[in-house]
């Protein structure tokens, strides 16, 4: 039987650091599909539609890596997808509490749910999402921290001219 693993996230947007999870993901798992969720109440910066362009846009570069988008619990849909193992990356300790919450809470909406956590590679540990679009609103390089898909998306949304304002 195959196992299939699902890599749930906003992805708001995607970062080297999701990639790399994505790519160690795919080598130990049959198949690897990122779950994009919707998110609303976390008000993205990027649309729904966007963010699975984007994911899907990344895939294309993997032959096990596919895009599906969710609203709603995510429990419920690995649950109709009959998936049951789900994958998460984990950096610091914060990140550690929250997954681990989650894994738990998880579990009782969906007991033969399993959750693997991979662990930051370290050259991407203090990459987040926030931190990306902090810096390309604020007109950064941002070209180490994204793939240049999102580079390029992540400039068309913040046009800035990167010269930054002394007052
Ligand atoms: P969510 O809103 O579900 O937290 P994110 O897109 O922020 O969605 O993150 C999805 C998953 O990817 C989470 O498990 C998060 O810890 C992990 N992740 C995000 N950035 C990194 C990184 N730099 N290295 C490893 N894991 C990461």
């Amino acid at each position: 039987m195959k196992k299939i693993v699902a890599y749930p996230g906003t992805f708001d947007p995607i970062t080297n650091g999701h990639l790399d999870i994505i790519k160690r993901g795919a080598n130990l798992f049959d198949e690897l599909v990122i779950f994009v969720a919707e998110s609303n109440e976390k008000n993205p910066l990027f649309t729904f539609k966007e963010r699975i362009e984007m994911a899907q846009c990344l895939a294309k570069e993997f032959n096990n890596v596919s895009v599906v988008s969710f609203k709603g619990l995510l429990t419920t849909c690995l649950k109709e997808s009959n998936i049951k193992v789900v994958l998460r990356g984990l950096r610091t300790m914060s990140d550690f509490e929250y997954e681990f919450q989650m894994a738990l809470i998880n579990k009782k909406l969906y007991p033969d749910l399993e959750t693997v956590l991979l662990m930051s590679s370290s050259e991407f540990v203090f990459l987040s999402s926030s931190l990306v679009r902090e810096i390309a609103l604020l007109g950064g390089d941002i070209s180490k921290f994204v793939p240049p898909y999102v580079e390029k998306m992540l400039k068309r949304r913040t046009v800035n001219d990167g010269r930054g304002l002394c007052i």
